[in-house]
C-alpha cells in the first residue's frame, strides 16, 4: 500500500513528537507499506516567521514572506529524515522545488496546479521514506509560494491524488471532526460522518482541522481521508472518514 501521511505542527513539535511520528511511520514501513510522510513546520514556527518579519516591517512584498514561510516546513523535513537515519531506516526528505509541486503565483494563497511524481517514484523505488514539506510550491518561475495557513493538509490530499495512493491519513492533536471546535466548545460532538459537503462548509467557516481548499481536492479526486489524533496510542486511533 501507498500511504500519505500528514502530521501538522503539534504533531512534530520536538524531539520526541519527530521520533514518535518516525515509529510510526517505521511500524507500516516494516509491513511493506511505501510512505509519503508531509510535514508541516514545528509547533508555533510559522509564527514566529511571520513575527521576524513583523520586525523589518508590517507591509513586507508577498514574495518574501513567502520565500521565508518555506523555511519552516523544510526544517521539519530535514531534522525528520535525520530521526530516521538515527533509527537506521533509509529516508530522504524533498521541498517543493525538488518534488516539483508546481502553483500559480498568488503568493500566500497559492493554488497547487501540478505536481509531478517522479522524483518521489525514484525515492520510494530505492525504499526509502519520502518526507515532503507542506504547505509551500513553486510558481513556474522558480519563485517559493505558499498554499494559506493550514496549507499542508493541501499538499498531502494533492499528493495522494497525484500519487494515486491507497490512503490519506491526515494526524492532528484531536481525534476527528466536532461540531464546533473542541478546545473552545467543550460539549462539541465528535461526528461519525460528515459529507464532503459538510466538511467543506466546516472548514470555510474556519474549522483549522482540515484545509478548506484540501476537502475540494479529496472531493474532485474521490480521496478518502483519515483523520487520526498522532497523540494517542495506535490501539486507540480513531478513524474518520469522509464519506
Ligand atoms: P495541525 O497542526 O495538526 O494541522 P490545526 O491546529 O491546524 O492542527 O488543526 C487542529 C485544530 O483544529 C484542533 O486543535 C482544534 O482546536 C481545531 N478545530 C477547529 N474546529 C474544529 C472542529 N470542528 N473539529 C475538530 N477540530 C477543530
Ligand atoms: N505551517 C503552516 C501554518 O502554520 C502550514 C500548516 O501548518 O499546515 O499555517
Ligand atoms: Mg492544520
Amino acid at each position: 500500500m501507498l500511504k500519505v501521511k500528514k502530521f501538522g505542527g503539534t504533531s512534530v513539535a520536538d524531539k520526541e513528537k519527530i521520533f514518535n511520528v518516525a515509529n510510526r511511520c517505521i511500524e507500516d514501513y516494516k509491513n511493506g507499506d511505501e510512505i509519503v510522510l508531509v510535514l508541516s513546520a514545528m509547533g508555533k514556527h510559522t509564527d514566529e516567521l511571520i513575527s521576524l518579519s513583523n520586525e523589518i516591517s508590517t507591509n513586507v512584498p508577498k514574495r518574501e514572506m513567502d520565500m521565508l514561510l518555506a523555511v519552516g516546513e523544510q526544517i521539519t523535513v530535514s531534522l525528520m529524515a535525520m530521526a530516521f537515519y538515527k533509527l537506521g531506516v533509509p529516508a530522504v526528505s524533498l521541498n517543493a522545488f525538488q518534488v516539483k509541486m508546481f502553483t500559480n503565483s498568488n503568493y500566500g494563497d497559492a493554488e497547487l496546479t501540478k505536481i509531478e511524481t517522479e522524483r518521489i517514484r525514484k525515492e520510494l523505488s530505492e525504499k526509502k521514506i519520502v518526507i515532503v514539506t507542506g504547505f509551500q510550491g513553486i510558481d513556474e518561475n522558480q519563485n517559493y509560494t505558499t498554499l494559506g495557513r493550514g496549507g499542508s493538509d493541501t499538499t498531502a490530499v494533492a499528493l495522494a491524488a497525484a500519487l494515486k495512493a491507497d490512503s490519506c491519513e491526515i494526524y492532528t492533536d484531536v481525534d476527528g471532526v466536532y461540531t464546533a471546535d473542541p478546545r473552545i466548545v467543550s460539549d462539541a460532538i465528535k461526528l461519525e460522518n460528515v459529507s464532503y459537503e459538510e466538511m467543506l462548509e466546516f472548514s470555510n467557516l474556519g474549522a483549522g482541522v482540515l484545509h478548506n481548499k484540501c476537502v475540494k481536492i479529496a472531493k474532485e479526486n474521490d480521496i478518502k481521508l483519515v483523520v487520526r489524533s498522532s497523540l494517542t496510542n495506535s490501539a486507540r486511533y480513531y478513524d474518520f472518514k469522509l464519506l
